[in-house]
């Protein structure tokens, strides 16, 4: 996998994010056999940029912070790379840009969290959570995820798709019992099947 690291980051990378990089980046078949370019940020999470030379892709960029980086975090920004290269390609047909990942910083927590449960490792950002659920998040992350892969489903067909999910989510304390061990539990029904 071609990983460029910045001067800067280069200085500051630790093994222990390196190697996190690399094994996110297993679950982005997407993104195989592109150079990504890792930066460091101190103000934000992290961030995601894509820069064009006549029309072409010439750069992806992701920064992280090295100190406590979360899967979740590079997912996130791996996501948005996803993103890019889809807005960025207009030859696609229709049937197949329904497939793909829309824009936007929710979608882009969804679409991170239904990935692979490797990147739900802390609770997304921008998703509407119920502060509970952002607290017990491992207890919570599995439901979660299976929501969220449920509303990708429903897009096909569900215009508010994001608002269906925030309310489930809203919903999950009610239908999980609480239970302060951190451990994960499966949900009582499958909404996926439900559908
Ligand atoms: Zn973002």
């Amino acid at each position: 996998m071609p990983l460029a690291f910045t001067p800067l980051m280069k200085k500051r990378l630790t093994r222990r994010a390196s190697e996190m990089i690399e094994r996110s980046l297993r679950y982005f078949p997407e993104l195989h056999g592109k150079t990504i370019t890792v930066g460091l940020t101190r103000k934000h999470l992290g961030s995601a940029s894509i820069s064009y030379r006549a029309g072409a892709i010439s750069r992806l960029v992701i920064r992280l912070r090295v100190r406590k980086v979360s899967y979740q975090t590079i997912g996130h920004e791996l996501t948005h790379l996803v993103q890019g290269l889809a807005h960025g390609d207009r030859s696609t047909p229709r049937s197949v840009a329904r497939s793909r990942i829309p824009s936007g910083e929710k979608q882009c927590d969804i679409w991170t969290l239904a990935r692979h449960p490797l990147v739900c490792d802390d609770p997304p950002t921008y998703l509407r959570l119920p502060r509970i659920v952002r607290d017990q998040w491992p207890h919570y992350a599995t439901p979660v995820r299976t929501l969220c892969v449920a509303a990708i489903e429903k897009r096909q067909s569900h215009r508010l798709y994001i608002r269906w999910l925030e309310s489930e989510i809203r919903q999950l304390p009610r239908s999980l019992p609480d239970k302060k061990s951190g451990e994960q539990m499966e949900l009582p029904f499958d909404p996926i099947l439900s559908i």
